[in-house]
Formats: structure tokens, C-alpha cells, sequence
């Protein structure tokens, strides 16, 4: 009977996958690989810190318990041992995302800015479609739906905006200044929002 290389549990026919970290015939049944999918800490998504802890100490009690096989166990240990890094990370980069600052002017009032890193840009492209969907409400341009192209481009400069703020902190910034907007027209329906800035990095005076 084919058992689960991590927790021991025999497994129907049906029911292993196969361990990817390992070529051999090793089988990884479904709740071990959930709690490996769980264990990921991915930035910029909402982590469940509950979630990921849970399945740390899902796969300890695997290993104190020794059903983890001899050969998948650095790659168990490994993982856990990553997580734990990616969300030390994690939680630097969301501390930092927090106190970024950012202007469309080209100082902030009780800071000085002590280092310009980097001219950072960022698009966000609305697709095909979305013109011909709008011209549909043209008639209606006064009227209630003239809000939804508004509401599209809007979306669309927070988007910019996010991965505009990711870039600099990448960049190791702490702020960007000159923010600011473009829209391109494209061919084919496309519009294009660019939103760019200087990454600075700020200090209090
Ligand atoms: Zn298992």
C-alpha cells in the first residue's frame, strides 16, 4: 500500500499526487499538499498568518512524529524554514509599505530628502472592450453610467499606483516624489494609464 511521504497516511490509488521536490516514486496525499500550498507566503496577497502557522506546525508534527520520509526531509525542513524568512519579509515590506510617503510636489514638509535612487514607472492597460462599452453609455455621458468610465480609469491609476509604490520600494526608497499621470491611447480600444515618480529616500529633519 502506498503511503503519504510526509505524514505517513496510506493512500488510495487515487488520492497520491506525486512530490515534485522528488523524482522518485514518492506520493504526497492531499491535506500535506495543501499545507505546502498554504505554507507560501506570497507578497502582496493577503497572507492569513493563522493559516501559515497552522501549517507550519502541521508539517513539525510530521517530523516529530517521523513519518516524513529520510529523502524528503531536508526539502520539509527546508520549506518551513523559508516560510518563516518570507514572512519576516513579508511583514518588513508591509511595515515600510506603511510609512511610504509619496507627493506630486518635490519635498515633504519636516523631511529632507537624502538620496534619489531611481525614476520609476508603472502601467496599467485597460483592454479591448472597455471603448466600445463606453461609447455604448456616450448617449448616457450625463446620466448615472458616465461614472463608469470614471470609475475604470480610477481603478486603473490605483493599480499604477501600487505597483508605482512596489517599484520604489524594490528600489529601496522610502517615498517617491513627482507623481504623475499619463493616458495613452492605444489601437484597438487600449488605453494605457502610466503612472511615474522619483523614488527618494526621506529623512526626518
Ligand atoms: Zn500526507
Amino acid at each position: 500500500m502506498a503511503k503519504c511521504c510526509v505524514c505517513g497516511k496510506k493512500l488510495g490509488l487515487l488520492s497520491g499526487e506525486s512530490f515534485s521536490i522528488q523524482h522518485n516514486n514518492l506520493l504526497i496525499c492531499d491535506e500535506c499538499q495543501n499545507n505546502r500550498s498554504n505554507i507560501n507566503v506570497k507578497r502582496n496577497k493577503n497572507i492569513n498568518q493563522k493559516t501559515i502557522l497552522n501549517s507550519r506546525e502541521y508539517f513539525q508534527k510530521c517530523i516529530d512524529a517521523g513519518t516524513v520520509e529520510q529523502e524528503v526531509l531536508p526539502a520539509i525542513e527546508n520549506m518551513i524554514e523559508e516560510s518563516v524568512l518570507a514572512e519576516e519579509k513579508n511583514n518588513e515590506y508591509h511595515n515600510r509599505k506603511k510609512l511610504f510617503k509619496m507627493t506630486n510636489g518635490y519635498n515633504f514638509e519636516g523631511y529632507h530628502i537624502s538620496d534619489y535612487l531611481n525614476i520609476v514607472s508603472a502601467e496599467t492597460v485597460l483592454g479591448t472592450g472597455f471603448l466600445s462599452e463606453f461609447s455604448s453609455q456616450i448617449s448616457d455621458v450625463f446620466g448615472t453610467n458616465s461614472g463608469m468610465f470614471e470609475g475604470k480609469i480610477a481603478t486603473a491609476k490605483d493599480m499604477a499606483v501600487k505597483n508605482l509604490v512596489d517599484k520604489a520600494l524594490d528600489a529601496g526608497a522610502n517615498a517617491l516624489i513627482g507623481v504623475d499621470f499619463d493616458l495613452m491611447t492605444l489601437s484597438n480600444n487600449i488605453i494605457v494609464v502610466s503612472a511615474n515618480g522619483t523614488a527618494v529616500v526621506i529623512d526626518k529633519k
